[in-house]
């Protein structure tokens, strides 16, 4: 039984997960980042106590899967985004000293990926790649189970590869990233950008909101849905030319609206990617569903500790 921890921007949950990779129990709570990590830490600590206790176990391990960027092997925060103030600090150190047992930590994305891998929809694929769409696109790339990591363990940021040199500005700062062009955000930014006067359906527009529009006949949110399956399309196409996977596992809020965007997306690839055999990737939606990410963070547990022979078991 393992102990699972997300960390995210907004939320952070936390569960116990069996060999077998189902989640037997999960509770969660509010980041609070203005809280201070002493506290976060406390919380994780007593609600993974909690967790266990309902479930009548003993965690043999624990496993977390943050928004990054972190240091997988060092255990430390980096400069996130969402807790500023909690860059250096160590969870992995830390758990570790609260609980006696082993710890291993990756980016949140990377976790999702080796739960899809070893437990979903990746299951027995060689070349898998992961990407959750939701308010920012995140990837993680798993080759014959083991997760690939860039120069000094980097966790490769898919999200920003660019798409579109022209097109609207990035967080990181660049133009045209794929993550500006079809993360969630981009979908309400161009849709406002485009409003008539008249618009009746100015109130409360999310992804989510447009996609529901779409389906009413809306036709603004039409094309707004029509832009992201050409941006969405356009970055897988990129990842089937580049890598030639097995399986592209798709998750995240957008993808909850996916059979919107699934065939267009599959048209791309096949006008685009002519020089590999896109036809054997398999486009496919992740199968863990909500608890993706907590599952996952487990299956980083397993990823790091648990091996035989140098495959994940
Ligand atoms: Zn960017």
């Amino acid at each position: 039984m393992i102990g699972a921890v997300d960390i995210g921007g907004t939320k952070i949950a936390v569960g116990i997960v069996d060999g077998d990779g189902r989640l037997r129990h999960r509770l969660e709570r509010p980041t609070h980042p203005e809280g201070g990590y002493s506290h976060a830490l406390e919380c994780i600590a007593a609600m993974l106590r909690e967790a266990a206790r309902l479930v009548g176990v003993e965690v043999s391990g624990i496993g977390i899967g943050s928004t990054g960027p972190v240091y997988p092997f060092t255990g430390e925060i980096g400069d996130v985004n969402f807790f500023p103030h909690w860059r250096g600090e160590n969870p992995v150190r830390d758990l570790e000293r609260i609980f006696n047992v082993s710890v291993a930590m990756e980016n949140d994305a990377d976790a999702a990926a080796l739960g899809e891998a070893g437990w979903g929809a990746g299951k027995d694929k060689k070349r898998l790649i992961y990407v959750t769409v939701g308010t920012g696109i995140g990837a993680g790339i798993v080759l014959d189970g083991r997760l690939y990591r860039g120069v000094d363990d980097a966790h490769p940021e898919i999200g920003h590869h660019l798409i579109d040199p022209s097109g609207p500005l990035c967080s990181c700062g660049f133009h045209g990233c794929w993550e500006a062009l079809a993360a969630g955000p981009a979908m309400v930014n161009w849709l406002t950008s485009q409003l008539p006067p008249n618009y009746s359906h100015r109130e409360n527009l999310t992804a989510k909101r447009i996609c529901e529009l779409a389906r009413e006949g809306d036709e603004l949110a039409c094309k707004a849905v029509g832009r992201e399956v050409y941006y969405l399309g356009l970055g897988l196409a990129n990842l089937v030319t580049l890598f030639a996977p097995d399986a592209i596992v798709l998750s995240g809020s957008v993808m909850k609206s996916a059979d919107l965007f699934l065939d267009g997306i599959r048209k791309i690839i096949a006008q685009s990617c002519r020089f590999v055999p896109y036809e054997r990737t398999e486009i496919t939606l992740a199968s863990l569903g909500e608890d993706t990410n907590l599952i996952g963070a487990a299956r980083v547990w397993y990823h790091r500790f648990a091996t035989k022979e140098g495959q994940c078991v």
